[in-house]
């Protein structure tokens, strides 16, 4: 179901024998992992010497490596311009998820029109976290629910490298695609907010869960507990501009029937914007 839904999808291969008692139990997922022929042979005394000490060793193996210190979100970051703010991004080590990141995911939209301005569209999409894809490809909406989006973009004149700007609320991937922590949302928040300040939008698309919470949680009381049904419809605000409510992309490839109520989203986004014109 997960590969169906194109999730990867990792499961060991059958433990093998293990012939030697202790190989198992020492380092069952290197004997899960490696092919037996890849496996040295061990003599039954060394067996015996090393069981002790070696187990020691092999069950903290992560306490004696010290993981690369965390540090405080950089200074500034209300004022920054955009490539101060994609530069900020790139290195940020504020919250765990930086360890575990191949790229930070800034977004992506048109060329800025002029050095250290932000790209100048009236369309902002927020989703969620970066996934697997995304951050191998340091770029949001990539694979199929990318794919989806852009179709639907399409199909109102957008595009991800002309008028639109894509976003997320948190830059670096959650380990397994978890969801974020409250506390890594709280730490990433003020890029987005920058990221919003200066590219001035017209119009936010909130794209699933926690994007809606994150945007909508000074605007709706208790917006957590609300289902996402209830707050699609109307136009939110976020500072001063309007947030449509929507359904993540991701989830639309998993209930084909809600794609008829994300393209009325969409239909009401354009018409918001069109009013405020
Ligand atoms: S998720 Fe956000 S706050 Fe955490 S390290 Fe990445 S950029 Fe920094």
């Amino acid at each position: 179901m997960l590969a169906e839904m194109n999730i990867p999808v990792w499961w060991p291969p059958a433990a093998a024998e293990a012939e030697v008692e202790g190989i198992a139990m020492v380092a069952p997922a290197v004997s899960a992992a490696v092919p037996r022929a890849a496996i040295p042979p061990v003599a039954p005394e060394s067996i015996a010497a090393s069981k002790r000490p070696a187990r020691a060793a092999d069950l903290k193996p992560s306490e004696d490596r010290a993981a690369p210190a965390l540090q405080p979100l950089p200074a500034g970051i209300a004022t920054m311009d955009w490539p101060a703010l994609q530069a900020a991004v790139a290195g940020c080590r504020a919250c765990r998820l930086c360890e575990g990141r191949h790229n930070t995911v800034f977004g992506v939209g048109p060329a800025a029109p002029a050095p250290g301005r932000a790209p100048q569209v009236d369309w902002l999409i927020v989703g969620e976290a970066p996934g697997e894809k995304e951050d191998l490809a340091g770029e949001p909406f990539v694979g199929p629910a990318g794919k989806l989006l852009d179709n639907m973009l399409k199909a109102i004149g957008l595009d991800r490298h002309a008028n639109v700007f894509i976003a997320n609320v948190i830059k670096c991937r959650p380990p397994g695609n978890r969801n974020p922590e409250p506390g890594e949302v709280a730490q990433c928040e003020p890029y987005l907010r920058r990221q919003i300040e200066l590219l001035e939008p017209k119009i936010i698309l909130a794209m699933g869960r926690f994007a809606v919470n994150a945007l909508l949680q000074a605007t709706v009381p208790e917006v957590h507990k609300l289902p996402l049904g209830k707050l699609r419809g109307q136009p939110h605000q976020y500072r001063g501009v309007p947030v449509i409510a929507t359904y993540h992309p991701a989830y639309l490839l998993r209930n084909l029937p809600d794609k008829a109520k994300a393209w009325a989203d969409l239909c009401l986004a354009l018409e918001v914007l069109q009013r405020r014109a």
